[in-house]
């Protein structure tokens, strides 16, 4: 079933548990020792960035496009990548910063422009493109 969701500029329309079927086939997912730390790491996210993801029934731990920059002053990791949901983005306002932030280490923006959709993934595909600030914890 589709809900509508308004979040800052954005209006979707997502189709929560069709997307978590999405997150139970299997994916190629990449085995470099980054990306295992991203699939780990994610396993135990805030509060406020874990329920971002589930709220669209998202498995943050699966994510088959990711790229890693080394560790920050901070010490964390930058992680950018994308996510996809079953869904589209039905209306959307232009402003200069169109990014969300959420929690301390999430920043985030809904766009139809796809790309790395997972093969099988059920349409119409909405993709998030996020940066994520991670521990190294391997
Ligand atoms: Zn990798």
């Amino acid at each position: 079933m589709y809900q509508t969701m308004k979040i800052n500029n954005w209006i979707l329309e997502v189709n929560t548990e069709e997307t978590k079927k999405q997150y139970l086939k299997e994916w190629d997912l990449c085995d470099c020792l980054y990306c295992h730390n991203f699939y780990q790491a994610t396993k135990s996210l805030a509060e406020a960035e874990l329920q971002f993801f589930k709220q669209f029934g998202i498995n943050p731990s699966k994510c088959n496009h990711i790229s890693h920059f080394d560790s920050q002053e901070n010490g964390l990791h930058l992680y950018i990548g994308c996510y996809h949901i079953v869904g589209k983005v039905s209306a959307e306002t232009i402003t200069i910063d169109g990014a969300i932030k959420i929690g301390n280490s999430l920043t985030a923006c809904f766009s139809n422009d796809l790309e790395f959709v997972p093969d099988g993934f059920t349409k119409p595909v909405l993709q998030i493109d996020f940066e994520l600030e991670l521990p190294w914890v391997l």
